[in-house]
C-alpha cells in the first residue's frame, strides 16, 4: 500500500522516505521558514512542524506559501496532540495548507477521545489528506492499555507487562485505523507509526505491527538521546527491520545540542538508508582506522580532504553525472588492506605505511591503474577521481551504455 504525502510517495514500491522535524515555534514564521529549508536542503524529504496553539495553526499558510514561493516543494506535516480538533476546525486554511496530519490517538483526550480523533479525520477528508497514526509508548492511550492488562490478567497464562504494553502499543495503531477507516478515510491515506524509546522492543512492536497491517509505516526511535548514544541506538533499532523490509519511511530523533545543526538528525538517517545499501545519496568513502602501521596523520588527513573534496563537488555531480551517487572510493593507510579495499571500490588508493616505499597504488574497478608518489599526491588523485567520473558517470558515456 502506498500513501501520497504532497508528492512523495510513501510505501508500496517507492524508496525509504527520509524525514524530520522542526523544533522552532511554528508562530515564528521566519524561524520555522529557516529551519524548514535547512532540513529540506540536508535531504529531508517531508519536513514536520508542531501545531500546538492559535498562532502556531496561524502560521502555517504562511510559512506554505514562502516555501513554495521560494522553491521548495518539501511536503509539510502538522504534528497534533490534545487540541488538533479544535486547531483544525478553527484555522482551515492550516488543514488545507499542510500535506498530512500527525494525530497521536493517546493525545486526543479521554471523555471524548473517539469524538475528537474522527473531528481530525473528517477535517483530513474534507481537505483530502493523509494522516499519520503515530502512537507512542509516552503517551499511550490508556484506556486501551488498561483493557488489554485486564484482558491479560484473567488469562491462564499471563504475559508479562511489558509485553501487554507492545501489544497494547500495535493495538492502538491498528484499532485507530481502522476507526479512521470507518469514519470514511482511505485505506490509501493512512501512515502509522508505534514508537518505543528502547532498541529491543522497537524491534519487536513494529515486527508486529508488520503483521497486522498493509498500511506504509513510518519507522523511528522516539526519543533516541544525544549524540553517539542517539546516533548509535537509531541505527541499531531500524537497521534489522529496514533489512527486513520493514519501514517506509524514517526520523531519526536525535537530541541536538543547544546550538546545535538541527540537520544533523537528516544526515544521520540518510547515512543509516545508505550504509545499508538501501538508497544511494553520495559517494561512500572507505577508510581503514589506521593503527601503528600509519604513525604520521597523512593518512587521516587525506581521507578527510577526499570526503570534503566530493561532498563539495557533489551539487554538481549529481546534476551531471547522474549514478555517480553509487560510486565507492577507498583510502587506506597501508600495504596489509590497501591494495586488496582498493581493488573492492570503483577507485581507491593503498597510502604507504610508515617504514614502506613512498608509493601509493591506485586501483580503477579493480585494475592498478598507476602509482603516486610526491608532494602533490592528493591532488593527483583528485584529478584521476574527477577523470573517473566523467568518463564513468558522464552524458556520452550514459548515451552509450544501456546499463546507466
Ligand atoms: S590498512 Fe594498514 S594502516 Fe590501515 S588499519 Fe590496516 S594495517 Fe593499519
Amino acid at each position: 500500500m502506498a500513501v501520497d504525502v504532497g508528492g512523495v510517495t510513501v510505501g508500496g514500491d517507492a524508496p525509504v522516505v527520509v524525514q524530520s522535524m522542526t523544533n522552532t515555534d511554528t508562530a515564528d514564521v521566519l524561524s520555522t521558514l529557516q529551519q524548514i529549508k535547512l532540513l529540506a536542503d540536508a535531504g529531508s524529504e517531508i519536513v514536520r512542524v508542531t501545531v500546538n496553539h492559535d498562532a502556531a495553526a496561524a502560521a502555517v499558510p504562511e510559512i506554505v506559501d514562502r516555501l513554495r514561493d521560494e522553491g521548495y516543494a518539501t511536503p509539510i506535516v502538522g504534528d497534533f496532540h490534545y487540541n488538533g480538533h479544535l486547531l483544525l476546525t478553527k484555522f482551515p486554511a492550516a488543514a488545507r495548507a499542510l500535506d498530512k496530519l500527525r494525530i497521536n490517538p493517546g493525545n486526543v483526550g479521554t471523555k471524548h477521545r473517539d469524538a475528537n480523533f474522527t473531528q481530525i479525520v473528517r477535517v483530513a477528508i474534507e481537505h483530502g489528506k493523509p494522516v499519520r497514526i503515530g502512537v507512542n509508548w509516552g503517551s499511550l492511550d490508556q484506556r486501551m492499555l488498561t483493557e488489554l492488562m485486564d484482558a491479560n490478567a484473567s488469562s491462564p497464562r499471563p504475559k508479562p507487562a511489558q509485553a501487554v504494553l507492545m501489544d497494547a502499543l500495535v493495538e492502538s495503531a491498528v484499532r485507530s485505523a481502522a476507526l479512521a477507516e470507518e469514519t470514511g478515510l482511505g485505506h490509501d491515506r493512512i501512515v502509522l507509526s508505534a514508537k518505543v524509546s528502547s532498541v529491543r522492543e522497537l524491534v519487536t512492536v513494529y515486527r508486529a505491527l508488520a503483521e497486522r497491517t498493509d498500511h506504509p509505516l513510518h519507522l523511528g526511535l522516539t526519543e533516541a538521546g544525544l549524540g553517539t548514544k542517539g546516533i548509535v541506538a537509531t541505527t541499531a533499532a531500524l537497521a534489522p527491520l529496514l533489512l527486513e523490509g520493514i519501514g517506509d519511511t524514517i526520523r531519526v530523533s536525535l537530541t541536538p545540542k543547544p546550538d546545535g545543526d538541527r540537520a544533523e538528525e537528516v544526515r544521520v538517517a540518510r547515512q543509516i538508508l545508505q550504509s545499508l545499501g538501501i538508497r544511494h545519496f553520495e559517494p561512500q568513502v572507505t577508510s581503514c582506522p589506521g593503527c601503528g602501521r600509519t604513525t604520521s596523520t597523512f593518512f587521516q588527513e587525506m581521507a578527510q580532504d577526499i570526503t570534503s573534496y566530493i561532498r563539495d563537488m557533489m551539487p554538481i555531480w549529481r546534476r551531471e553525472y547522474p549514478g555517480v551517487e553509487e560510486m565507492d572510493v577507498a583510502v587506506m593507510g597501508c600495504v596489509v588492506n590497501g591494495p586488496g579495499e582498493s581493488k573492492q571500490a570503483n577507485i581507491g588508493i593503498s597510502l604507504p605505511g610508515t617504514f614502506e616505499e613512498p608509493t601509493a597504488p591506485v586501483y580503477i574497478d579493480g585494475e592498478h591503474a598507476v602509482t603516486l608518489r610526491g608532494e602533490g599526491l592528493v591532488e593527483e588523485f583528485k584529478g584521476i577521481l574527477f577523470d573517473y567520473v566523467r568518463r564513468t558517470y558522464g552524458a556520452e558515456v550514459s548515451a552509450g551504455n544501456p546499463s546507466k
